[in-house]
């Protein structure tokens, strides 16, 4: 494994992730909100995330590849560790599959953001059995694989960042929503269900 191995995992990565997420874009656009919690601090949260786990190292990534000793953020760099990137390669495959599961599961279920929808359904099953956020397990999962995978003290953390503000900004909110819309079968379902991590958190 060398340094620009890496950058073209976290490429392949990233398109991976666009076409995971391609299908659920669409089937969103056909079913209607009821209710929408896109608040201007949401928005806000979501320009942090997008930032920290996609613009600042997808920049980096690419202009390293152009000219590995003189981009932006050279000033950042520190040693390339192989072994590293191996476990950050391990970690971004079972951060995509987990993905796939979550979209698959969720169905029109989904957002980008916070939406009830017409139709709403409680998914409590597959990968929402035991925790009931796992596409943001997912999206921590990628944080750490950045983290692993880019040797640079700002484009690898960006993401633990950035994903880390939008998911402690969010989650409650996201909870109460949900409480809201479902009631005792939403409350119910959290008694039995962990946020991100069995056994953890
Ligand atoms: N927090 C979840 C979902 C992220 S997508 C996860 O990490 O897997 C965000 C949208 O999913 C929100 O609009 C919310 O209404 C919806 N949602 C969250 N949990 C859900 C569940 N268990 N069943 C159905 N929809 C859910």
């Amino acid at each position: 494994m060398t340094r620009t191995i890496a950058f073209i995992v976290f490429l392949v990565a990233t398109v991976i992730w666009f076409i995971i997420r391609h299908p659920a874009r669409r089937g969103a656009k056909k079913a209607a909100v009821k209710e929408s919690g896109r608040s201007l601090r949401e928005k806000l949260l979501m320009a942090i995330s997008l930032t920290g786990l996609g613009l600042i190292p997808l920049a980096y990534v690419i202009t390293n590849l152009a000219r590995p000793r003189l981009h932006f953020l050279a000033f950042a760099e520190y040693p390339f560790q192989p072994w590293a990137a191996w476990l950050g390669t391990l970690v971004f495959a079972f951060s995509l599959w987990l993905f796939r599961r979550t979209h698959k599961d969720l169905g029109r279920n989904w957002s980008v953001s916070l939406d009830i929808r017409e139709t709403h359904k409680l998914i409590t099953e597959g990968v929402y059995a035991k925790v009931r956020h796992p596409m943001y397990s997912a999206f921590w999962l990628w944080a750490i694989a950045q983290a692993l995978l880019l040797p640079n003290w700002i484009a690898g953390f960006s993401g633990i960042v950035g994903f880390g503000t939008l998911f402690f900004g969010r989650v409650f909110e996201e909870e109460r929503m949900m409480e809201r819309a479902f009631g005792d079968e939403y409350r119910d379902y959290m008694r039995r269900t962990w946020r991100i991590l069995p056994g953890v958190f």
